[in-house]
């Protein structure tokens, strides 16, 4: 494989694409449209998911020669007859990027996306994380990340929904947007505007803040964690701050910047395990911030383990000294 820059730069180019594309489907969207499609574990999946799977897989490829690509869509359910008016959608919604696009083309590209993780290396993919804030009109997150020995490597967010000012409000009508770009020992930068040659900001490392009032970020979806369990926690740490509610990995993209202090994910039920490309973009960007990342008992992620992070219980991202703070009070906190 190429090195890490090369790999960066293939990255920030598909998925900016992919978020110029996805942010288009978004802003057509009917009433009918935003029930989108149910898979058959009873999850969200909508055109825009299946349409910004094609184009990073295409997009990759173009730029990289074969690659192995982990995504979290499968092209099984849209096979199916009944999806043919969806496969048709989708192939009019990469258009823009991917003018020869057909039917087939794109169900092959989506395929190049159904990769299994490998000890080489491999790329892992939510075309769109936060479906169902997507569906709402409000917030979601491409994200993309290259995995080496169960670590992130590479990882960028594009976040369509999400003005890189961090005063802004976060609303779902946002123009502009934003992406993140995290290098291993490279550092974590932020661009705004969905340009992937456009100005690029460093964010500065938070590693030596000490945080006296937090403020958390929180999932809009109560279903995706153990929000009573979090809420315990950060009563524990004391004063809080006002919290930031959004969807998707965008969570990461706003500690990184400096705009909310944590990330604190609990399982919402035993035996759930966080799919790796939930968090690793996000992970690695926080990190290239100057913040900790483990698992809630202060284990590493560990990104080798397959689809799942099999391994690990629960995320805790958050400046150093308020890392060590948090996975001492859910010690303390007992289960
Ligand atoms: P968020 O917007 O942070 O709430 O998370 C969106 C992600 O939550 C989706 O990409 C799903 O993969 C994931 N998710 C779905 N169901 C659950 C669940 N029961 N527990 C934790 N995460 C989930
Ligand atoms: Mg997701």
């Amino acid at each position: 494989m190429p090195e890490n820059t090369t790999l960066a730069q293939a990255a920030l180019l598909a998925v900016a694409e992919a978020s110029l594309a996805v942010r288009a489907i978004q802003d057509r969207m009917s009433q009918a449209d935003r029930r989108g499609m149910t898979k058959d574990d009873e999850s969200p999946v909508t055109v825009g998911d299946y349409a910004a799977q094609a184009l990073v897989a295409r997009s990759l490829t173009a730029q990289l020669g074969p690659i192995t690509l982990v995504g979290e869509e499968s092209a099984e359910h849209l096979r199916r007859p009944e999806h043919a008016a969806h496969v048709a959608q989708a192939v009019e919604a990469v258009r823009h990027a991917w003018p020869e696009a057909d039917a087939d083309s794109l169900l092959r590209s989506i395929e190049t996306g159904m990769g299994e993780p490998r000890d080489q290396g491999f790329w892992t993919l939510d075309p769109i994380d936060g479906t169902k804030g997507f569906l709402r009109g409000e917030q979601f997150c491409v994200c993309l990340a290259y995995i080496e020995r169960g670590r992130p490597a590479v990882g960028v967010l594009g976040c369509p929904r999400l003005p890189a000012d961090p005063a802004a409000p976060i609303r779902g009508d946002e123009r502009t947007g934003s992406l993140y770009l995290a290098v291993r020992d490279g550092g974590a930068w932020e661009i705004s505007g969905l340009d992937p040659n456009g100005p690029r900001r460093r964010l500065p490392r938070r590693d030596t803040e000490v945080v006296r009032s937090v403020r958390t970020t929180r999932s809009v979806e109560r279903a995706h964690g153990d929000h009573s369990r979090a809420a315990r926690v950060l009563a524990a740490l004391g004063p809080e701050g006002p919290p930031v509610m959004i969807d998707s990995q965008c969570k990461y993209a706003v500690v990184a910047r400096g705009q909310a202090d944590t990330y604190l994910r609990f399982p919402s039920r035993p035996g759930y395990h966080e799919r790796i490309w939930d968090h690793a973009p996000g992970a690695l960007l926080v990190s290239e911030a100057g913040c900790a990342v483990s698992d809630a008992r202060g284990v590493p992620l560990d990104f080798g383990a397959g689809r799942g992070l099999d391994r690990n219980w629960g995320i805790v991202a958050a400046p150093p000294e308020l890392h060590r703070r948090t996975l001492r009070q859910i010690e303390l906190l007992g289960t």
